[in-house]
């Protein structure tokens, strides 16, 4: 992509109303447009990061085993009356009413809508186990939308949910989510630490949700530290393997790791003090099984092999994927802007010409975008008439892990500077070797 031809409204100003840093560098680099409180327009860059975060959760339950499809974000209250959480569900949900007075809503998340699906076309055991997710919008009134998008009214999330014939089955779906969110996080170059936590209005008994550690996180956490040095890494999983599930979530859930809703003092305390910690969290993601608590009163039930119709064994799994981009500036950022880890930049690398209109300039430019296209990567080349110095505060600020700069007095020997915006560090080269070291 030509810078000149893009769509990037950067802001020069820090805005007044951004309290924490990923609103502010979302809000500066020309990412999102607030349009009511809590609800944003993904602008060009910040839409291309919503995407990669999204690819990577797609690959990965689909490397689970698990079914992609989708629901719409609109749903009939009579769903939610036969669960009983239309009543339950309280002011975050939006109520709507269409033209023949129907009651309607926006739905916060999807147990009655996925179960209303299993129950028309599901009906023997034989069709078990099953994994449905989809990646949709969702729409919470939260009382107090901030932090962009990081606490959102209208935001993007992953939620799947797994039916299955006996508890034990569906532990296991458990288990199998937890280990494809490990990795999930991980392709993200985030540490995310499954902790115990409250199931909320979802319901249920086993819940753990992820956090990522943040000073401007909302929710408090104790923990031990020896948790932190835990990584899922590269290691090979067999997702249908229950016991290879199981010994990651017991080797990742081994560790104290609680938020302040299940947090216990007396458990905390008999951990060795220079490990205990107490710190903040943004929540990425969250696991629950719930057993029988939406299939029994919907009637999703499943005829086993005596015969019997029984309900079936449930569980929900949410991955917030657009709170994800700001938590992800929380946790790699400095203080010219944000330093996206590889797995999710928007663009792989900048090139910036240092002399625009000058011959040899622009060709050297032309010929690194052409060599990094043709081996599948995205360069974003700002090719403005400007000064070099703005030019540098723009890459900065919109975070690409590599800055490749051209001018003349470097090609006249030959050479080009490729940065890392990581590290900060430079390195002088030929064109082939900087095209090289980013690809
Ligand atoms: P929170 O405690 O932050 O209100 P939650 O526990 O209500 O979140 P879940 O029902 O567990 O949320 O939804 C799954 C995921 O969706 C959360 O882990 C979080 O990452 C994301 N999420 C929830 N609410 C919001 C929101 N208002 N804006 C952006 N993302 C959200
Ligand atoms: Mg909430
Ligand atoms: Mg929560
Ligand atoms: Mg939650």
């Amino acid at each position: 992509m030509r810078l000149s031809r893009y769509f990037l409204p950067v802001l020069k100003e820090n805005p007044a109303d951004a309290q924490i840093v990923s609103h502010r560098y979302m809000l500066r680099a020309g990412m999102i447009k607030q349009q009511a409180a809590g609800i944003y327009s993904w602008l060009p860059m910040g839409f291309r990061v919503l995407k990669r975060i999204e690819e990577i959760v797609h690959q990965e339950q689909i490397r689970a085993g698990h079914i992609p499809m989708l629901m719409p974000t609109l749903q009939p209250a009579d769903l939610w009356r036969e669960s009983g959480r239309y009543d339950d569900y309280g002011e975050e949900m939006l109520r709507i009413t269409d033209r023949h007075k129907r009651d309607m809503l926006y739905g916060p998340t999807n147990e009655e809508m996925i179960t209303d699906i299993f129950r028309a076309h599901v009906g023997s055991y034989k069709d078990l186990p099953l994994t449905l997710y989809h990646v949709q919008w969702k729409f919470r009134d939260e009382i107090r939308p901030r932090f962009g998008v990081m606490r959102g009214r209208e935001f993007y999330m992953k939620d799947g949910y797994n039916f299955d014939l006996t508890k034990e089955d569906a532990l296991h779906a458990y288990n199998r989510h937890l280990v494809s969110y490990l990795r999930t996080y991980e392709r993200m170059g985030l540490q995310a630490i499954p902790m115990r936590a409250d199931s909320g209005p979802i319901g249920g008994d086993d819940t753990h949700e992820f956090l990522v550690l943040a000073a401007t996180g909302e929710s408090e956490v104790f923990y031990d530290s020896a948790i932190t040095d835990l990584k899922f890494g590269d290691r090979e999983i067999d997702y249908d393997d229950h016991a290879a599930c199981r010994g990651v979530l017991e080797e990742f859930t081994s560790r104290y790791a609680r938020t302040d809703e299940t947090h216990d003092e007396a458990v905390f305390s008999q951990i060795p003090e220079e490990r205990r910690r107490v710190a903040r969290g943004i929540e990425v993601g969250q696991i629950f099984y719930f057993g029988t608590k939406y299939s029994e009163p919907m009637g999703a039930m499943v005829v086993n092999d005596k015969g019997e119709r029984v309900p079936v064994h449930m569980g929900s799994h949410g991955i917030g994927v657009s709170r994800l981009v700001g938590a992800i500036i929380e946790a790699s950022h400095d203080e010219k802007g944000i330093i996206w880890p590889e797995g999710v930049t928007p663009f792989h690398c900048g090139i910036v010409n240092l002399k625009q209109g000058d011959a040899a300039t622009d060709a050297a430019c032309a010929e690194i975008y052409g060599a990094l296209t043709a081996k599948g990567l995205e360069p974003l080349y700002d090719d403005r008439d400007e000064r070099a110095g703005a030019k540098f505060a723009t890459m900065d600020l919109i975070g690409l892990p590599w800055r490749i700069t051209v001018g003349p007095r470097g090609l006249a020997a030959g050479k080009v500077e490729v940065t890392s915006r990581r590290t900060g560090e430079s390195e002088e080269m030929s064109v082939l070797a900087a095209v090289d070291r980013i690809a």
